[in-house]
């Protein structure tokens, strides 16, 4: 069976628009070799595994509009963990070398220690393993954190928006105390979870006045703060470019305390900025994905809790791979599916923001742009 490109499949879920990838009448091998229009490879995969949270960041999702109310997936629309695991396969036959579960919150999805013993089994194509991550907001860190190590997690970002419990407390918008996150942290250490990298999204005139005294806390700790530019993602978070610090004035800020210098990246492609002290007290990264885009070496696949593939955090159509899992197709036939798809993506967003119209919509919602609790950080 062969299903026609780019058709529009209304799905039991219709938030957001998705075509069922085709699947070639002659299936071509992957070569691990994948590149997009723009010659970008296909490197990282970020899998949701649930669309909840038990946190109401503002700028991710509102208390507003995620309230008692809002149609969370059901649960059989939800890839099993053998569905992921399958699939997280097919795309490391693609190149795929990293895999980051994300969400809504992860730590959420009931067993998730098994999915990530199963994905920890996979190596690349060259039998190296997969480099395998989780991002968290750390209020179920400390109870999980061992049992996480235990099925192979290697490492953990965790998000964390300030020290100042009141400051804390008024960003998760369910009074949630920060000593507990920082509990998680602790623990995720001593077993083993490292490098820890923490993130903070920094909304000017809420918690910028966090930016020295996180610095200062995760000084000499190992882990790595990444100040992270409040994002203009999803539909429902009333972003405002006023309310974005520019990375620019955050190391500004920091280097007159602490003075830091410029460090190379790690691998082409990494997102964050990278810094040092000079007075050798560690690292701290930045991640300025509004004032400095870095979507020519976006190497980035995300994929949903139902199984749709995004290939831009502000995508507003999805390729549906759960009706290929949930179809009568082999390995084989689903891989030859994720090369066109892959070959096809042009997706660009934070270079062209500047050129956009503030809200790019259509007037009728269909092709709503995607949630990050939806498809994942
Ligand atoms: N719940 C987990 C957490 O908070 O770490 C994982 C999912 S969350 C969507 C992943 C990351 O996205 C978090 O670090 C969060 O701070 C970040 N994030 C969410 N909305 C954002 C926005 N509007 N701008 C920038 N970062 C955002
Ligand atoms: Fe939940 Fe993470 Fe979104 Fe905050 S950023 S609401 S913790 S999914
Ligand atoms: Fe990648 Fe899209 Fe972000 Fe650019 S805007 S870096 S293409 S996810």
């Amino acid at each position: 069976m062969t299903l026609k490109a780019n058709k529009i499949i209304p799905l039991a879920d219709t938030r957001y628009a998705s075509s069922v990838p085709v699947v070639p009448a002659q299936p071509v091998a992957a070569t691990g070799l994948l590149s997009d229009t723009l010659g970008r490879p296909l490197r990282d995969l970020r899998i949701s595994v649930t669309d909840r949270c038990n946190f109401r960041c503002s700028y991710c999702m509102p208390k507003e509009i995620f309230d008692k109310d809002y149609a969370y997936l059901p649960h059989n629309s939800l890839l099993t963990f053998e569905e992921i695991t399958r699939l997280a396969r097919i795309f490391v036959t693609h190149g795929v070398e990293k895999i980051r579960l994300t969400g809504g919150e992860p730590l959420l999805r009931k067993n998730i220690e098994a999915l990530i013993e199963m994905l920890a089994k996979l190596n690349t194509p060259q039998g190296r393993p997969l480099d395998i991550t989780l991002t968290t907001n750390g209020s179920l860190l400390a109870k999980k954190a061992q049992a996480l190590k235990d099925a192979g997690l290697q490492r953990v970002t965790v998000s964390l928006d300030g020290l100042d419990d009141a400051i804390f407390r008024g960003m998760n918008n369910v009074d949630f105390p920060v000593a507990d996150v920082l509990e998680g942290i602790d623990v995720a250490r001593q077993v083993g979870l490292a490098p820890i990298k923490v993130n903070m999204v920094v909304k000017r005139g809420t918690n910028d006045s966090e930016i020295l005294p996180m610095a200062r806390h995760f000084r000499h700790s190992g882990a790595v703060l990444r100040f992270i530019e409040y994002m203009d993602v999803g539909a429902s978070n009333g972003w405002r470019m006023d309310e974005v610090m520019p990375s620019t004035q955050v190391i500004e800020r920091l280097h007159a305390e602490f003075p830091l210098t410029a460090v190379d990246p790690n691998y082409p492609g990494e997102t964050a900025g990278r810094w040092r002290y000079v007075d050798g007290a560690g690292e701290i990264g930045v991640i300025s994905s509004v004032t400095q885009a870095f979507c020519r070496d976006c190497n980035r696949a995300r994929l949903s809790t139902e199984g749709k593939l995004f290939l831009c955090l502000f995508a507003n159509q999805g390729h549906d791979f759960r009706a290929l899992l949930r179809g009568d197709y082999t390995d084989e036939q689903i891989g030859a599916a994720v090369g066109p798809v892959w070959q096809s993506r042009s997706d660009r967003y934070s270079e062209l923001r500047a050129a956009l119209p503030a809200d790019t919509s259509p007037a009728d919602g269909t092709l709503k742009r995607v949630e990050m609790s939806y498809i994942g950080g």
